[in-house]
């Protein structure tokens, strides 16, 4: 007899999201779900994204080159669709300038567009505050575990085990009103 239950199952079984990335056309507009944005450098290797390792990464020992990609929580209200919103260095910018002026990113109105609109086209982020009392809208996602996941990688979220850094990354925070550990431990070299 199955054990039948009348509530989804307990979080720690984790939730996806399918990831979106930017458009050609038209523009997408969505409202941020996640307090902070969550970055790192990518290399295309075999066949699909590498997170780049901050030693010993298998793909910068071939020279192959990276890519930094920043990642949101996104909600699209008309979809009832949340999604991981994938974005590039050039809109990041201006995320992270709305993001020092305000206590979080959670609940601003995000537009990304491509400027000329084809392809390749440079990608720009229009954002402003958005209003907080949806009747519904969605928990902030665990931007690292889902990325982890779909990389097939382990979650390195742990910032003490992170001895170096080639690159800006940003801790996510559950509760969004602390400063960011940009540089957490960055004296420490041991290992
Ligand atoms: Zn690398």
């Amino acid at each position: 007899m199955p054990n039948w239950t009348r509530e989804p199952p307990d979080h720690t079984i984790l939730a996806t999201l399918p990831i979106l990335r930017a458009p050609t056309k038209p523009a997408i507009v969505g409202v941020i779900t996640s307090y902070e944005m969550v970055g790192c450098n990518l290399h295309w290797y075999k066949g699909r994204s590498l997170p780049c390792e901050d030693r010993k990464c298998p793909a910068c020992e071939m020279k192959i080159p990276w890519r930094w990609k920043g990642y949101l929580g996104f909600w699209q209200p008309a979809e009832a669709q949340h999604s991981l919103l994938e974005f590039p260095a050039a809109a990041a910018d201006t995320i992270a300038d709305f993001r020092s002026q305000h206590s979080t990113l959670r609940y601003a109105i995000l537009e990304l567009k491509r400027v000329p609109v084809k392809a390749n086209g440079r990608v720009l982020a229009r954002i402003k505050p958005g209003v907080t009392d949806y009747k519904i809208f969605p928990q902030a996602p665990d931007v690292e575990k889902i990325l982890a996941r779909i990389w097939d990688i382990p979650a390195s979220i742990d910032p003490t085990q992170q001895k170096s850094r080639k690159a800006l990354k940003i801790i996510a925070r559950q509760n969004g009103f602390e400063q960011p550990e940009l540089f957490p431990d960055a004296t420490n070299t041991n290992n």
